[in-house]
This record gives structure tokens, C-alpha cells and sequence, in this order.
């Protein structure tokens, strides 16, 4: 389990695009935290190190977006407004989470029994102050251990070097 607290946005938009120059074909990223907690933010700070150049908004209303024109291909999920598991087969979500892009997923716990086994969890919570953020990552699997380890080296720079939202 790797802990960070960020500041302000753009350290939590920073964080997610350190993340995103670790990230390998197939990898799953399960976000979970309330809303505005910061999932979106760092989803974008991800598809933004991934060198994706058309704008990540918040996939609320289509539950899926697909951004194809960085590193890597990205399916970000957002599962706020699903309301039965069987959508997620609908929407081939088994698919989008075993192919060699990477797997954003929003409100992933609100189908967490549906999520894959081995992913990278990364817990949003407003600290008292509200302005900043606790992200806590608990990685599932050989794959994200070694992930979290990698991030540890690097997220350190990223938070202190990082503050701009771009
Ligand atoms: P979610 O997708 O979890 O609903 P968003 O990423 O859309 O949340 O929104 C997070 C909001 O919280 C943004 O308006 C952002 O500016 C604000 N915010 C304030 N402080 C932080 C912080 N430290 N990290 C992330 N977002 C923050
Ligand atoms: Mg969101």
C-alpha cells in the first residue's frame, strides 16, 4: 500500500501522469473515492502522460470513452450511473479490461466483485482542509506490487516537480 497526500489539483493531476509512464498494455486501474474526490483529475493526469492530446472529460453520460492517440489506447469507465452488473457485459467491459490498453474505471467499487482479480486500486479521499487529497494506492497482484514500487522511485519527483495541470 503506497499512501500520498497532494496539495492542490494539479498535484493529484501530476500524480496520474507519473503514474501513466509505468503503465504496460493490459493494466487496470480501479478508481474509487466520492465524487469530486479527484478521479477524473487524476484519470486525465494518466491519459495526459500517455501523450493523449483531445481532452479527457468525465465519461458520466456514456460510461465509456475510448482515447486512442497516445502510448497506449484507454478505456475510461465511469460507473456512477450503471446500476446492474449485467451492463457491464453490455458494454464489454470483460473486453475493454483484457486488451493491451489500459483500463481507467471510475466508481470501480461499486462493482468491485466485477472487477479483475489483479488491478491497481487507488483510493481519492478530501482531507480536512479540502483542498487536498489522500491517494492511496493498494495494489492486487505481482504485476501492481511491482507497479507501486516502480511509482514509489518516481511519484516523490512528480509531486514536487509537477504542479501544472498539463
Ligand atoms: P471525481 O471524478 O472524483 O468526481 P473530479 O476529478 O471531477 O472528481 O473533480 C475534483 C474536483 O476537486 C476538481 O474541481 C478539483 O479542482 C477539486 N480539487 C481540489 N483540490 C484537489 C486535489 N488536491 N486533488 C484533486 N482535485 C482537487
Ligand atoms: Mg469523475
Amino acid at each position: 500500500m503506497l499512501v500520498y497526500t497532494t496539495e492542490n489539483p494539479c498535484a493529484t493531476f501530476a500524480l496520474g501522469k507519473g503514474l501513466a509512464a509505468l503503465l504496460e498494455p493490459g493494466d487496470v486501474i480501479c478508481l474509487s473515492g466520492d465524487l469530486g474526490a479527484g478521479k477524473t483529475l487524476f484519470a486525465q493526469g494518466i491519459a495526459t502522460g500517455l501523450g493523449v492530446s483531445e481532452g479527457v472529460t468525465s465519461p458520466t453520460y456514456t460510461i465509456l470513452q475510448v482515447y486512442d492517440d497516445g502510448r497506449l489506447p484507454i478505456y475510461h469507465f465511469d460507473l456512477y450511473r450503471m446500476e446492474q452488473p449485467d451492463q457491464l457485459f453490455d458494454i464489454g467491459f470483460e473486453e475493454y479490461s483484457r486488451t493491451d490498453g489500459v483500463a481507467i474505471i471510475e466508481w470501480a467499487d461499486k462493482f468491485a466483485a466485477q472487477m479483475p482479480d489483479t488491478s491497481l486500486w487507488v483510493e481519492l479521499k478530501m482531507t480536512s482542509d479540502e483542498a487536498g487529497r489522500m491517494i492511496t494506492m493498494h495494489p492486487k497482484g505481482a504485476r501492481y506490487d511491482k507497479l507501486c514500487e516502480e511509482l514509489k522511485l518516481v511519484a516523490d519527483t512528480c509531486l514536487r516537480h509537477g504542479h501544472s495541470c498539463i
